[in-house]
């Protein structure tokens, strides 16, 4: 993946490929725990710089639900969506809705070209919701 994006293959940055391969909607954090059991000594600062070197080469994508951590995945470039839940803050993939962005038609454009339609349906995942049969 690396080479295809002509970016050098640097050990940092196939480790953070794969943490993010392996852990997908994580935030930064997390990413550089993963990274830090391949690579103890990496740097905060080099887990940033590659980040953000694989997000612009389009190997990965960043997502930031709002009052959210930005969050990294892996699966970049079939216009997926996502759902966050409010309470714990956990996110999932949803298939785009129609298979080929943007999946979403504006109602008025404004004379954009639209290429992408970046949805968050917000709401409470399965852990949180109240469960109605153990509510008093
Ligand atoms: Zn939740
Ligand atoms: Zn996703």
């Amino acid at each position: 993946m690396l080479r295809e994006a002509a970016l050098r293959v640097t050990r940092p940055r196939v480790a953070v490929l794969s943490a993010v391969h392996d852990h997908p909607h994580a935030d930064t954090e997390s990413i550089i725990g993963a990274v830090r059991e391949v690579l103890p000594k990496v740097s905060h600062q080099a887990v940033y710089d590659v980040l953000r070197a694989l997000t612009a080469a389009g190997l990965l994508r960043r997502i930031q639900p709002m009052g959210s951590l930005a969050r990294y995945e892996a699966r970049v470039g079939d216009n997926h969506h996502h759902l966050a839940c409010r309470s714990c803050g956990v996110v999932a993939d949803v298939d785009c809705a129609v298979g080929a962005a943007p999946c979403l038609t504006a109602s008025d454009a404004r004379g954009f070209t639209i290429d992408e339609a970046e949805v968050i349906y917000w709401g409470l995942c399965p852990d949180c919701t109240p469960d109605p049969a153990s509510s008093t």
